[in-house]
């Protein structure tokens, strides 16, 4: 059972929590007023690495609702972040990715881009992939580069169906190379440890709410973070028989998570 009045930090996950596809999701803006309300710090992780935060404020605010750029983390900006505490300025980079992975790595200047003999293949999901790019990356990591993927989703949710995610592109150049990738989003704690750092939080207050087992639920988990399962996004009350990775707690949606929270507090008001 999930102790609410412990909480006072959420991390949410986007894609089957705040919205499906293009459409908003039920109970979105009530539970960021209640977020304000109650001075409970939150904000969005994300492991798609291919928009920056600002495109996603404006996805965002094309259906309605009002994320400022500031609190979207996607697994390219923890990427960066990894690497400067690991990496010293003037470490040379060559990235596979979008705007969302290159905006982030090479904007401040502190990584340099170069495609021979880099110090770092860094790689993410690209919809502009060509051979050309696998071949540089390939000769790169044999040359001693260090891989790193920003997240290992192999698929990618469109109005079309599934297509190759980052983790697709991660297994190419991982049968190229016979070289394991370091992996940086979730389910790995780096995601969530590097949120709560921006956010100046811990993990024993803080929840995280996603709509899959395998990355949400197991990341949080293994990061000591509580964590809900929403039931309006890819996983459903079956999925929950079979899987290791149990969560605190299941809602069908943002709705019932509030509506259990604020009659838990009612609860307490009452017992006090
Ligand atoms: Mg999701």
């Amino acid at each position: 059972m999930l102790n609410f009045a412990s909480i006072r930090t959420l991390l949410f996950d986007m894609d089957g929590v705040l919205y499906r596809g293009q459409t908003r999701l039920p109970g979105v803006p009530e539970i960021l007023e209640f977020c304000q309300q109650r001075d409970i710090a939150y904000a969005c992780i994300t492991n798609n690495a291919t928009m920056t935060p600002q495109q996603y404020e404006q996805k965002l605010a094309q259906m309605g609702i009002a994320m400022p750029g500031t609190r979207i983390l996607t697994s390219a900006l923890v990427t960066n972040r990894y690497l400067r505490d690991t990496y010293p300025p003037g470490t040379t980079i060559y990235a596979i990715g979008m705007r969302g992975l290159t905006e982030a790595l090479f904007d401040d200047g502190y990584f340099v881009p170069q495609a021979e003999r880099p110090h770092l293949v860094v790689q993410g999901a690209d919809f502009e992939l060509t051979y050309t790019k696998l071949k540089l990356g390939c000769l790169a990591i044999r040359h001693g580069a260090r891989f790193i993927a920003t997240n290992p989703d192999r698929t990618f949710p469109t109005e079309q169906g599934l297509i190759p995610g980052a983790g697709a592109i991660m297994a190419a150049l991982q049968t190229a190379t016979d070289v394991e990738p370091l992996v940086i989003g979730k389910p790995q704690p780096t995601m969530f440890r590097i949120a709560l750092e921006l956010l100046e939080r811990v993990p024993e207050h803080t929840l995280v709410i996603g709509d899959r087992l395998d990355t949400d639920i197991a990341g949080a988990r293994q990061a000591g973070l509580r964590s809900a399962l929403m039931l309006s996004g890819v996983t459903g009350r079956a999925d929950l028989e079979t899987t290791p990775h149990q969560p605190d707690a299941v809602f069908e949606g943002l709705p019932q998570l509030l509506a259990a929270w604020q009659s838990a507090d009612e609860y307490a008001d009452d017992n006090q």
